[in-house]
């Protein structure tokens, strides 16, 4: 729709007592949508209702919810599995000695491996600053602090 809705405009709704689509004059609106009109036809005020071919189609005011939520849940097990491959590509095969003991006062550096006493193996997939890394465990990164002093620890 071009033209700009709006009360006395023209509007095409749906008119139950015609039965059709039919132009209407908007005599109400709420929050910039047309709420009342009145059918030029049968002279009718009813509230409006979208013409049945809008309704039809997916109009913007619905987007295709559910199959866009596929979509995302398509790609999202997509890049659980790139995720758990590239992790698995890291840490298989590796010494334990390869693995550095977490401790959050060790700093670490990115790509190092890290042995967590609760999320197990993982190893740093990005240094956030010089406090915090993201560490990729087999469930899902992680932000990890690091790198800290303790005075007297
Ligand atoms: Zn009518």
């Amino acid at each position: 729709m071009t033209k700009k809705t709006k009360v006395a405009g023209e509007i095409v709704s749906h008119c139950r007592k015609c039965g059709l689509d039919l132009n209407h004059i908007v005599v109400a609106m709420v929050n910039g949508q047309p709420k009342r009109v009145l059918c030029q036809t049968c002279k009718t005020e009813h509230a409006y209702h979208r013409p049945a071919e809008e309704r039809g189609s997916s109009s913007p005011k619905t987007p295709r919810a559910p199959s866009a939520r596929a979509a995302r849940a398509e790609s999202d097990s997509a890049a659980l599995s790139a995720r758990e491959k590239e992790w698995g590509s890291r840490i298989a095969g590796k010494a334990a000695s390869a693995f550095t003991l977490y401790s959050p006062r060790t700093t670490f550096k990115a790509d190092q491996l890290m042995r967590h006493p609760k999320f197990g193996d993982g190893y740093v997939a990005e240094v956030i600053d010089v406090g915090k890394i993201e560490v990729m465990f087999k469930d899902g990164p992680r932000t990890l602090a690091h790198g800290l002093t303790i005075p007297g620890g």
